[in-house]
């Protein structure tokens, strides 16, 4: 399935998700929100206690439901070397984000090469889901929960940031892997990961990536880093077949 039109970012923009955004490619210019939102000077949020992480998490959505009906995704972000994570949601119900919230921090904190160090605030907004269950769990985690004041306020720049930054990718994504004549709109959240992998990994002039700045080098691309969309085949376990004439393995798409 790939891209066969609108090549102007070239094959390795094409692997990078789309990242960083190219004016020249028509899948990046369809994936820029038509109304750019006002550009905001980066802010510190919230300062809380000198050691550990501090987080910002944010919602998107709600979405069509995707392949394992997903509706919302939800995004954190670290800070620190701004390395983002993003999950799905089902609801909007706390202990639903909460759950999940604790995954995303787990992976922030091996990506990020900070295995076992505390999480020292989170900053979200005043939404339902970052309440109760969730509340809950940052106090457990003995973190700090901050808010910004009010539903959907504007104060959360880092979470919000990060979710436009990758749903233009997702858009970028999705129109390319149809040539820009349709969405897979069940793809969405698979897209969005795939974004944002790229997005914690792609250096551009203006912005060091979080993968360099936690590693100190460029994240080199494996030759397993495929485009978005395109056909693959994936092996298919011994006990998922049928009988020994079922094929091993079976055609799919990358994401
Ligand atoms: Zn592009």
């Amino acid at each position: 399935m790939g891209c066969i039109l609108g090549d102007a970012g070239g094959a390795e923009h094409r692997r990078q998700g789309h990242t960083p955004h190219n004016p020249k490619c028509r899948f990046c210019m369809q994936g820029r929100m038509q109304h750019r939102a006002k550009r905001r000077r980066p802010q510190k949020t919230v300062e809380g206690p000198a050691a550990g992480l501090k987080l910002s998490s944010d919602l998107m959505g709600p979405f069509p439901a995707e392949l394992r009906a997903y509706i919302y995704s939800i995004m954190v972000v670290d800070d620190e070397f701004q390395w983002a994570e993003v999950g799905g949601l089902k609801s909007k119900g706390s202990e639903h984000a909460a759950a999940v919230f604790r995954e995303l921090v787990r992976v922030i904190a091996y990506s990020t090469d900070r295995i076992g160090v505390k999480v020292a605030r989170v900053h979200t907004d005043m939404g339902g889901e970052f309440k109760g269950a969730f509340e809950k769990l940052c106090a457990e985690l003995g973190a700090r929960h901050t808010g910004t004041g009010g539903y959907r306020s504007t104060s959360n720049p880092l979470g919000e940031q990060w979710n436009r930054l990758a749903q233009e990718g997702l858009r970028a994504v999705l129109a390319a892997c149809t040539g820009g004549v349709g969405y897979f709109e069940e793809l969405w959240l698979v897209g969005l990961r795939y974004v944002v992998y790229w997005l914690n990994r792609n250096s551009t002039p203006a912005r060091e990536s979080p993968y360099k700045r936690v590693w100190k080098k460029e994240y080199v691309m494996h030759r397993d880093d495929h485009e978005f969309g395109s056909l693959c085949m994936y092996r298919v376990k011994d006990r998922d077949r049928a009988d020994k004439g079922v094929p091993r393995s079976e055609p799919g798409i990358y994401g």
